[in-house]
């Protein structure tokens, strides 16, 4: 089968390799659509604790192609998408909920292969059906919904928040969708892009600032005690240097976003204890790809228009390459 391979950092090909046969438990999935999250171009680059050769993608949708012994609940042609986490299930973290943070953490795409390709392998368990009232191309957004969900039951938001967030790209904009359904007061987006604003004014953010001098010295007047709720979905330390200046008394700060895995922020402490600051991460999903595929299929979250275009396999090394265009939310891949 075709399959993007990345053989090593900034060497990527379309290769031909064997087609993966499910073992028991686990099924074939002949892809469909895949997304292209930041994560592999970090893959792609080195930034990332993958091993190399790997096939990146894990945001994807497909049918399913065969089934492994014992499997019960899937059947050739159902039209399914599945979380991409591979958790131990033995491990201290597994047996107290917090799978994400298994000492033997997996996940395809990231430490074995993924999607991009023309059929991936999964374990059943992982696989969730989708009506056909759902496409392809939106029920590849539920694994990055899925982070968003997670993220959020990290945050925590209570009834009246103020929030700022950083970033309205393809996740940032899934954020916004979701904190303006969660109880937020004032939801305020700061990006570099028109469009990407324009956008989240539309879906729930209450006012937009143009990553500016200008605007966000405006903002700090007209805001002068800060946020409750800050996020940074960008992953680019000086934002998120920035980003930790508009915390305000009591706040919380979400880091969404993923720097590189050498990235350093500096963090004032005097600042952190004077003023009572939590400091939350957020590890990819978490048991959230189900709730995921419900804020998706109720159409309570609208991920159609951040589909910027569908490229090929093919097409997708010249993307990994770059540059990115800043006014595109999330490409995909169609298989
Ligand atoms: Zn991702
Ligand atoms: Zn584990």
């Amino acid at each position: 089968m075709k399959a993007l391979v990345i053989e090593a950092p900034f060497q990527a090909k379309i290769k031909d390799i064997p087609y993966p046969v499910p073992g028991p438990g686990e099924v074939t999935i002949a892809v469909r659509n895949i997304g292209i999250c930041g994560t592999d171009i970090h893959i792609y680059r080195g930034e990332f604790i993958s091993p190399y050769p790997i096939v990146p993608g894990h945001e994807f949708s497909g049918v399913i192609h065969s089934v492994g012994e014992g499997v019960e609940d899937f059947t050739e042609g159902d039209r399914v998408s599945a979380d991409p986490s591979l958790f131990c299930g033995s491990c201290p973290y597994c047996k107290t909920g917090k799978g994400n943070q298994c000492a033997r953490w997996g996940a395809l795409g990231n430490t074995v292969d993924g999607s991009m390709a023309e059929y991936v392998r999964v374990p059943a368990a992982n696989v969730v059906k989708i009506p056909d009232s759902m496409s392809f191309a939106e029920a590849a957004f539920i694994e990055p919904m899925a982070c968003v969900v997670h993220a959020m039951n990290r945050l925590q938001v209570k009834a009246g928040d103020t929030a700022i967030l950083f970033g309205a790209g393809a996740m940032g904009q899934q954020l916004i969708q979701t904190l303006a359904h969660s109880g937020v007061s004032e939801l305020v987006v700061v990006d570099v892009s028109p469009a990407k604003l324009e956008m989240a004014l539309k879906r729930g953010a209450t006012r937009c600032i143009l990553s500016e001098e200008a605007e966000i010295a405006a903002d700090r007047l007209h805001h002068p005690q800060g946020y409750d709720i800050v996020v940074d979905a960008t992953g680019i330390p000086a934002v998120i240097e920035l980003a930790l200046t508009f915390m305000g008394k009591g706040a919380k700060y979400l880091q969404f976003g993923v720097t590189p895995k050498d990235a350093e922020i500096k963090v004032d402490p005097f600042q952190l204890y004077n003023k009572d600051w939590t400091l939350l991460g957020s590890m990819a999903i978490n048991n959230t790809f189900l709730p995921a595929y419900q804020w998706i299929q109720s159409g309570r979250i609208d991920v159609k228009p951040l589909i910027s275009r569908e490229i090929s396999l093919e097409e997708t090394i010249a993307f990994l390459q770059g540059p990115r265009d800043p006014g595109e939310f999330k490409v995909q891949i169609k298989i």
